[in-house]
């Protein structure tokens, strides 16, 4: 009989997945070992004033590689955070950089609270406290280690970070500051586009994965996204804003799970109101469009074509994988599927879309940000006016020889303003995610012993540490 807990603990899966992979290459054991371990792990413990207590708070950052620095992966504040836990989140921060071509080694953070416990201003304490232990550790840095948001955090703790760095940091080193940390609001340093990355990434990522004939046919799907069913899990920044591009490109989300209760609607739910409708009420259940379902975790077994997971980890087990319905699982969080689930999904033929890849817009658009405080000018401000002239000389120039005066709307389509910030991200965002799906499905094609995407994601993550190892001439 298959049970909800899967005999794995988070870590052990990834090392499981790692084992399963790198049986399909070539690599030198101990090189394999060099990858896999940890190099750094700090846990500390810290007293932080709340009320009239005192209380210790329990805390992590893992450094999983220092193949490339600086180290980077977000900071997640839950009830639920534990070491093993952080480990296999920093884990998965390295391969998902190599795999989309960040010059970054994984790390992960973690404080174990409930962010709902506290008030905004024991949140900054917490936050500020948990920053200046990372500072006396050496453990943050532009050059060192970037934190950025994760599940419970976002861009007001990352601007309480920056600022407690800067607080410290002497004039030689300030020039850069703004780069030890990124998610940050924009007029703190952060980049237009960061906000929705990840869920942007989960559905260029997807819709890549979709337009490719010979794999909807094998799915029983037509290509494309439009028309699909869709169920989301987790209506948080990443469930929120994939299932919004998913709706923009004429998908139909028929579902959408929360941690305290799920709606369905076969015709599909306007996530606009019901993120409104969560902001007025601080819940989706009792949407007026949509029926509430009475076990919500029963969400995930709902009639569909893609299943996006976009909360926590370990949430499709051997429970209830053998009653999934979709045939695409998007994974949008981190871990959400474990070995038990997976060994099943892969038997029904089931597409999963690892998270490894498909979350990985997030440090993506981190890795833009970084660049933008490094070189302390704003995407596009260099070249904007200059493209926009010469598209106009052009338009000029064809109107004259067809002797046709180009419509507003024509005008339009042809986007004659220069990119701006957010054009830029979006579309260095979607190069990334298309040319890593076919890296990686590629792989899966070719490879006889990779038998699915996830090991085929991480045969290839592997791989591109690995050379780079091979570089740095420590391993033959
Ligand atoms: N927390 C996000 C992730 O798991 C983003 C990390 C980052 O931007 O550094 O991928």
């Amino acid at each position: 009989m298959s049970s909800n807990k899967s005999k794995y603990s988070f870590y052990e899966s990834v090392e499981l997945y790692f084992e399963k992979a790198a049986s399909s290459t070539k690599i030198d054991r101990s090189l394999l070992d060099q990858i896999k371990g940890c190099n750094s792990i700090y846990a500390m413990n810290f007293p932080v004033k709340i009320g009239k207590k005192i209380e210790v708070i329990e805390a992590y950052r893992v450094q999983h590689s220092h193949h490339k620095l600086p180290c980077k992966g977000g900071i997640r504040f839950s009830s639920k955070v534990n070491q093993d836990e952080v480990m296999a989140l920093a884990s998965l921060m390295t391969y998902k950089c190599a795999l989309v071509d960040v010059p970054f080694g994984g790390a992960k953070g973690g404080v174990k609270i409930s962010p709902s416990k506290y008030n905004v201003n024991q949140l900054e304490r917490i936050t500020r406290r948990y920053t200046s232990e990372l500072i006396k550790k050496n453990f943050i840095g532009p050059g060192l280690d970037v934190p950025a948001p994760d599940y419970g955090t976002g861009a007001r703790e990352m601007s309480w970070i920056l600022d407690t760095y800067q607080v410290f940091q002497s004039d030689s080193n300030m020039v850069d500051a703004y780069g030890c940390v990124t998610g940050k609001p924009v007029g703190q340093g952060g980049i237009r586009g960061r906000t929705e990355a990840t869920g942007l990434g989960v559905f260029y990522g997807t819709r890549e994965a979709c337009s490719i004939p010979e794999d909807m046919k094998a799915l029983g799907l037509t290509t494309g996204i439009e028309g699909k069913r869709v169920v989301i899990q987790g209506f948080g920044n990443v469930g929120y804003w994939s299932a919004k591009f998913f709706m923009e490109a004429g998908a139909i989300i028929v579902g959408v799970a929360e941690w305290d209760g799920a709606v369905h609607n076969p015709k599909g739910i306007d996530v606009d109101a019901l993120k409104k409708h969560q902001k007025k009420t601080g819940s989706i259940k009792s949407f007026p469009k949509a029926k509430n379902i009475s076990n919500r975790k029963s969400a995930l077994e709902l009639d569909c074509d893609i299943l996006v997971p976009a909360a926590l980890e370990q949430q499709i087990h051997g429970g209830n994988a053998p009653n999934i319905k979709a045939k695409i699982i998007a994974e949008g969080a981190n871990g959400p599927t474990t070995p038990e689930a997976d060994a099943i999904l892969i038997k029904k033929g089931v597409m999963v879309l690892p998270d490894m890849y498909l979350n990985a817009g997030g440090v993506t658009v981190s890795y833009f940000e970084w660049l933008k405080n490094l070189s302390h000018v704003r995407f596009g401000r260099m070249d904007k006016r200059f493209q926009e002239s010469n598209n106009n000389e052009l338009i000029k120039m064809v109107e004259k020889i067809t002797d046709r005066t180009l419509s507003l709307k024509e005008r339009k389509k042809l986007k004659l303003s220069g990119p701006n910030e957010a054009d830029l991200v979006y579309s260095g965002l979607e190069e990334t995610m298309v040319n890593a799906y076919h890296d990686i499905r590629t792989v899966w094609k070719k490879n006889k012993k990779t038998e699915d995407l996830r090991a085929a994601a991480f045969n290839v993550a592997i791989s591109k540490v690995a050379q780079s190892y091979e570089t740095l001439g420590i391993f033959p």
